[in-house]
This record gives structure tokens, sequence and C-alpha cells, in this order.
């Protein structure tokens, strides 16, 4: 029996990453996807071929995402700038924050308690962990027999897809 593929993404902090990590988790078509930004240089580049301005606080929340790799409210953004010695703003984080992730160059999640953002702008699926609410990025890939299921099941040719997995950790 087949089973799906995930693999998580660890927490590296070199750059660019190694071959073959990045692939495009969950998507099925192979024409005219975006190639995944593999580090901070490339979302930079990525803005100034959107046009962005590419602002010095715009970076700073940029390379703190890039380097903290979780996914963090505006507040948590804010307050770890600051805490670095940092001098930006509230507003300011929110407004770079908005403004990223409609270019599409972060990740946005909606969630009860607010917005998180992330690092990562390509499809990819989350654990959320029962005990903490610690959300952790995982590449799934589902396999194909399934995804033909599915489609037969609901008349749908499917295109792309995410998992939003719940778990705790083993032992607890
Ligand atoms: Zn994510």
């Amino acid at each position: 029996m087949a089973i799906a593929t995930i693999s998580s993404p660890g927490t590296p902090d070199g750059c660019p990453q190694q071959p073959g990590k990045g692939s495009v988790s969950g998507g099925r078509s192979t024409a005219a996807e975006p190639v995944p930004l593999q580090c901070v240089e490339d979302v930079y580049r990525r803005c100034r071929e959107l046009g962005m301005r590419l602002s010095r606080q715009r970076r700073m929340v940029l390379d703190l995402l890039w380097a903290d790799q979780r996914h963090l409210s505006a507040r948590d953004i804010f307050e770890k700038l600051n805490d670095q010695g940092r001098n930006i703003g509230h507003t300011s984080v929110y407004q770079n924050l908005e403004a990223l992730q409609s270019a599409g160059v972060i990740e946005c999640l909606d969630r009860a308690s607010g917005r998180l953002y992330g690092y990562r702008a390509d499809l990819h699926s989350h654990l959320t962990c029962s005990q903490s609410g610690a959300i952790q990025d995982l590449d799934v890939t589902l396999p194909a027999e399934l995804i033909e299921q599915i489609e037969a099941l609901t008349g749908f040719t499917i295109e792309s897809y995410t998992l939003h997995l719940c778990g705790r950790p083993q032992g607890l």
C-alpha cells in the first residue's frame, strides 16, 4: 500500500538550501509553478521584480521571518525586532507584513487568535501541536491513487492541496 511522502524542512539556516529541497508540495501541475523562494535574497529579488520598495523596515521584517522560520503574529515580530534593538513601530511592522503577504512573498495564516505570518510562500502543509499550539511546516505528497479516488468521488480535478494535521508529541 502506498503511503504519503512526508518531509519536514527542519530548520535550515544555510542559503541556498540543498538541491531537492523546496519542491512544490501538493502541486500537481508542472507548468508555470513559481520557483520556490530559497533564501531571503530570493525574496528581495522577487520584491524588486514586483516593483516593491525594499525599505530598511521591510528588510528587517523579512530577515526576521527567514531567521526565525516559525509562524509569528505581527506583535511577536514587533517584540522580537525591538528586543534585538531594531527601531521599528508596530504600525510599520503590520503594514509591511500586509504588503508582503498581498504580494505573495510571505505566508499568512488566519487563525481565531489572529493572523500569523511565515517565511514560506510556496504551497505546504502544517502540523499543529495540540499541547503548545506551535505550528510546524511539512511537505506532504499524497499518493496518486488517493488523489484519483478523491477525483472520482467529487468529480473535480484536484489541482493543489494542503493538509492541516493536529497532534501531540509521542510519549505525552
Ligand atoms: Zn507555514
